[in-house]
C-alpha cells in the first residue's frame, strides 16, 4: 500500500468505477459539516505521488479506461508515459497488479524508482535470492504489494498461477507488448501464452504497451489478448526532444568525438558499432581521447557486460560503445545522446536504437556517421543471410527506406514518421536538414559521366578507378587498361574527387548502380540507369555538406540549454554530486532519486523552503520527505 502517512487516508477499499470522469479532481462539498477527506483521483495521485501537475497527451483516456474496468493496448513513442498508464490505476484499484515484463533490468529499474516513490512494489524473477522470493509471494498472500512484476515463464508456472487465483488482481499489465507478435522483431515465444493468462482471467482489465508496432504487429496484439478494435490507442512516433543528424563518414573516430566534444561533454550516450572489433577499437580510442568509455558485446563475459551496464546507470556522463546487443531494457532517462558509427538495419531498428536517448523529455541528439561502404556491407550481409522470396524482398525494402533517410535533402523527422504511417505537418525545424538545408543541383549530366565511365570501363571497376578514370589521373591501373584512351577520360576535371565520391555514393543509394558485393566492388548500371543516360530522364543530387562546417550558436542545444546562466548550470553540477553520493550510498541509479529535469528546476527556481520546492515537477510527497532537506541544504549554501 502507498505509506498512508502522506496521503492521509487508506488506500480505498474498493475502485471508484462509479465516478463519472475519474480524472476530474474532487472538490470537497461545503456543506458537509467535517469534511472527510476527497477520495484519492488519478490526477492527486499524480500529484502527490509524483509530484507532476497534468497528464501528458494519450495518458489521461488510457487510465480512464483502465479504472473503468476495461482494456487497452497503448502505442506510444520512448519517454511518452507508458507506465503511469497502469502505475496510478494499480495504485487506486484494490488488489494487486500483475506487470509482465521481459527483462530483469527493466523489472529492476521500474521498481528502484517505485520503492522511491513510497510504493510498495517488488518482483519475481531469478535474481532474487530464495528468502527474498518467499518474501515477496508473502506480501502477495497478504495483499501488501501494489504493484508485482514478473516475467512471462515464470507467470504461467502452475504454482504461481494457483497462487495469482486466490490473489485479487487489479489489473495485468503487457510490458513491451510487441514481443507478442511472430512477425516483429523481438518475437518471445514466452510472450504467446499471455493469450492463456488473459483467458484465465477475463474480467482483469488488461493494458499492452509497447513503444514499437507496425499495423500487423498491433493486429497481432488485439488478436492475441482478445482486445477488440476500439481497445487499441495510438499516439503518434514523434519524439520532438530529439535532433536527428545523418553526417557523411569521413574519418568517423574524429567525427564522433567532435561531436561529443563539442555536444555533450560529461554526458552520458551510446555508441552502436557493428563488429565487437569496432566497438573494443572505438571504446579504447576514446579512453585515450581522455573520455570515460565502456565496450559492451556478446564477445564479453555475462560478469563484465553487467559491470559495464551498471556503471553506466549508476554513473554519470558515461559513455557506452556497443552492439546492438545493449539497450533494450535500458531505461536511464538521460542519455544524451545515441550515435551510431554505421547505418543500422532498417529505419524500425534505428527509430528503437535512437528511442533510447532523452527519455526525459530534454534536448537529445540522434547522430549517425554514414557512408558508401555501410551500404554494401549492408547488402551483402542481405544477401549471405540466407532469405529468400518476399522476406528477403522486405528486407531489401527496409534498407533502401533507410538509405533514403540518410540520403534526403528533406527534413529527416518527416521522412522517419512518414515512414512510421504518421502525417507531421511540416518540416520540423531542429534536424540537420532543416538547420542546415542541403543543397540540390541537376545532377543529370553528371551522373552521364559516370555511367558511360563504367560502361566504357567495362563494368567491373570499383570507385576508386572510377574517379581516377573521370579526373584524368594518370595512375599504374589506368596505364595498364589504357583508360587514358577512353573518350570519358577526365571529363570530370571540373569537380573534386570527393565530390565525385558523393555523386557515386548517391547514384548507389538511389539503385541507379549496382555494387558487385560477391568480389572487389565492381560497379556496374542497373535498368534504371538507362533512360537517364540517354537523356530522357533527369536526377536530382544534394551537395553533401563539408564536415568542417561548425554549428552556428544559435543551433546549439545541450541538456543544460534549459540552464543558459553559468551560476545556475554550476548549482546544476552541485546537485547532481549530491544526487550521486545519495544514489551511491543505496546503490540506486541516481535519476531514480530526481530527474535531471528536477535538478535544473531546482538550479533555476532555487527554492528556500521545502514548501516551495514541493510545488517542482517530480518532487513528490516521499521525495520531499526523503531528500528534500538534503537538496535544500545545497541550495541555501549556493551563492
Ligand atoms: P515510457 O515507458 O513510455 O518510455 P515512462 O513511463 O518511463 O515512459 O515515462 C518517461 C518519463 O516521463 C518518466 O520519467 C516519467 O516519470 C515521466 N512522466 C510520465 N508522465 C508524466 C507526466 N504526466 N508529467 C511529467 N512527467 C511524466
Ligand atoms: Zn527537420
Amino acid at each position: 500500500m502507498l505509506d498512508s502517512f502522506f496521503l492521509g487516508y487508506p488506500a480505498p477499499a474498493c475502485a471508484p468505477d462509479d465516478s463519472s470522469s475519474v480524472l476530474a479532481d474532487v472538490s470537497v462539498s461545503m456543506y458537509e459539516p467535517s469534511p472527510a477527506p476527497a477520495p484519492p483521483t488519478p490526477l492527486s495521485i499524480l500529484r502527490s505521488v509524483y509530484g507532476y501537475e497534468g497528464f501528458r497527451p494519450g495518458q489521461a483516456p488510457i487510465i480512464e479506461r483502465i479504472m473503468a474496468g476495461g482494456d487497452a493496448a497503448l502505442i506510444m513513442p520512448t519517454g511518452g508515459g507508458k507506465s503511469l498508464c497502469f502505475q496510478i490505476p494499480a495504485l487506486l484499484r484494490p488488489g494487486v497488479a500483475l506487470v509482465v515484463s521481459p527483462l530483469i533490468a527493466l523489472m529492476q529499474d521500474q521498481v528502484d524508482a517505485l520503492r522511491q516513490l513510497g510504493v510498495a512494489a517488488a518482483f519475481l524473477n531469478s535474481s532474487l535470492s530464495a528468502r527474498d522470493k518467499q518474501d515477496v509471494l508473502r506480501r502477495l498472500e497478504e495483499g501488501t504489494l501494489d504493484l508485482l512484476y514478473a516475467a512471462p515463464e515464470r507467470v504461467m508456472m502452475p504454482a504461481f498461477l494457483e497462487l495469482l487465483d486466490t490473489t485479487p488482481l487489479s489489473l495485468i499489465a503487457i510490458d513491451e507488448a510487441h514481443c507478442i507478435s511472430q512477425w516483429g522483431h523481438d518475437f518471445r515465444p514466452e510472450y504467446l501464452q499471455l493469450s492463456d493468462l488473459r483467458r484465465r482471467y477475463p474480467d482483469v482489465p488488461c493494458l499492452a504497451v509497447t513503444a514499437t508496432a507496425d499495423a500487423p504487429t498491433q493486429e497481432e496484439i488485439l488478436k492475441r489478448l482478445d482486445f477488440g478494435a476500439d481497445d487499441l490507442f495510438v499516439t503518434g512516433f514523434d519524439r520532438p526532444n530529439i535532433r536527428y543528424a545523418v553526417v557523411v563518414k569521413n574519418n568517423p573516430k574524429q567525427q564522433l568525438l567532435r561531436f561529443i566534444e563539442q555536444e555533450h561533454p560529461d554526458e552520458a550516450g551510446i555508441v552502436y558499432c557493428l563488429s565487437r572489433k569496432e566497438v573494443e577499437d572505438t571504446a579504447a580510442w576514446l579512453q585515450k581521447q581522455g573520455l570515460e568509455a565502456l565496450p559492451y558485446h556478446a564477445g564479453l563475459t555475462a560478469r563484465e557486460r553487467e559491470a559495464n551496464q551498471t556503471r553506466f546507470l549508476r554513473e554519470e556522463g558515461l559513455i557506452i560503445v556497443a552492439t546492438v546487443a545493449f539497450g533494450m531494457g535500458i531505461d536511464k532517462p538521460n542519455v544524451r545522446f545515441v550515435a551510431h558509427l554505421n547505418i543500422p538495419k532498417s529505419l524500425e531498428a534505428y527509430y528503437q536504437e535512437t528511442g533510447r536517448a532523452g527519455r526525459d523529455g530534454l534536448p537529445a541528439d540522434a547522430w549517425m556517421t554514414y557512408s558508401l561502404r555501410d551500404v554494401v556491407l549492408m547488402r551483402k550481409m542481405l544477401e549471405g543471410d540466407g532469405l529468400n522470396g518476399a522476406h528477403k524482398w522486405a528486407e531489401q525494402h527496409k534498407l533502401n527506406a533507410l538509405i533514403g533517410y540518410c540520403e534526403t535533402a528533406e527534413c529527416r523527422r518527416k521522412v522517419l514518421l512518414t515512414y512510421f504511417g504518421d502525417d507531421p505537418e511540416g518540416p520540423c525545424g531542429h534536424c540537420d536538414t532543416c538547420l542546415n538545408p542541403v543543397e540540390t543541383w541537376d545532377g543529370t549530366v553528371a551522373a552521364q559521366k559516370v555511367f558511360s565511365c563504367i560502361v566504357r570501363t567495362g563494368q567491373r571497376f570499383g570507385a576508386a578507378h572510377i574517379v581516377d578514370v573521370l579526373l584524368g589521373k594518370d595512375t599504374a591501373k589506368v596505364q595498364r587498361f589504357g583508360h587514358d584512351r577512353l573518350p570519358t577520360f577526365g571529363v570530370g576535371d571540373d569537380r573534386s574527387a570527393t565530390a565525385w565520391r558523393s555523386v557515386i555514393r548517391q547514384l548507389v543509394a538511389a539503385n541507379y548502380i549496382r555494387v558487385d558485393i560477391s568480389g572487389y566492388g565492381g560497379l556496374s548500371l542497373t535498368a534504371a540507369a538507362k533512360p537517364v543516360l540517354q537523356g530522357a530522364e533527369t536526377l536530382e543530387l544534394r551537395t553533401d555538406p563539408t564536415p568542417a562546417r561548425k554549428r552556428t550558436a544559435k543551433t546549439k542545444v545541450k541538456t543544460t540549454s534549459v540552464l543558459t546562466d553559468p551560476a545556475d548550470q554550476a548549482l546544476f553540477a552541485t546537485l547532481r554530486e549530491v544526487r550521486l553520493g545519495l544514489a551511491r550510498e543505496q546503490e540506486v541509479p541516481p535519476y531514480v532519486i530526481f530527474h535531471d529535469r528536477t535538478l535544473a528546476a531546482m538550479a533555476e527556481h532555487r527554492p528556500q523552503t521545502l514548501d516551495a520546492m514541493s510545488t517542482l515537477s517530480g518532487v513528490g510527497a516521499v521525495k520531499l520527505e526523503r531528500y528534500g532537506s538534503v537538496f535544500l541544504e545545497a541550495l541555501l549554501n549556493a551563492e
